[in-house]
């Protein structure tokens, strides 16, 4: 059985705080704000496996008034994630996401995210999608106050 999930995520853009995205640090002049490390990439996916399994939302599993995840790097949300969807006899086939994202031009970090993805979800490098592009000036990503990602994935238990 194949199961789709869609997951998505934004933070706040502001000066003083690290950009990281799919566990790469991007230098740049703004950082997310979040109460983990707001690797809106991490949470995007997270969300869209637990969407695929139908296990409700981030916040549910990891709730940003619990102590524990202030600060936390955000692979910690999706690997306990992966252990709950091998648990219930699931894999990924793919996954495909897209970043918005005014400035820097995320290109030369794009493969880095793959690799880490990669390894995090246990499947092959061209199985996992990260495109990004700006907000051609427009809405909160175009006036570089935010920071947003959309994920679909592909789940399949046979
Ligand atoms: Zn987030």
């Amino acid at each position: 059985m194949f199961r789709i999930g869609f997951g998505n995520d934004i933070h706040q853009l502001i000066s003083g705080k690290p950009l990281i995205l799919g566990g790469v640090e991007i230098p740049a002049d703004k950082g997310a704000f979040g109460h983990s490390d707001a690797d809106a990439l991490l949470h995007a996916i997270t969300d869209a496996i637990l969407g695929a399994l139908a296990l409700g939302d981030i916040g549910a599993h990891f709730s940003d008034e619990d102590a524990r995840w202030k600060d936390a790097d955000s692979f910690v949300f999706l690997k306990h994630t992966v252990e709950l969807m091998k648990e219930k006899g699931f894999r990924i086939v793919n996954v495909d996401s897209t970043i918005s994202l005014e400035k820097p031009k995320l290109r030369p970090y794009i493969d880095k995210m793959r690799e880490n993805l990669a390894q995090v979800l246990e499947i092959e490098f061209d199985c996992v999608s990260v495109k990004a592009k700006t907000g051609e000036s427009l809405d909160a990503v175009g006036e570089e106050r935010a920071i947003k990602a959309e994920t679909v994935v592909l789940l399949d238990n046979s």
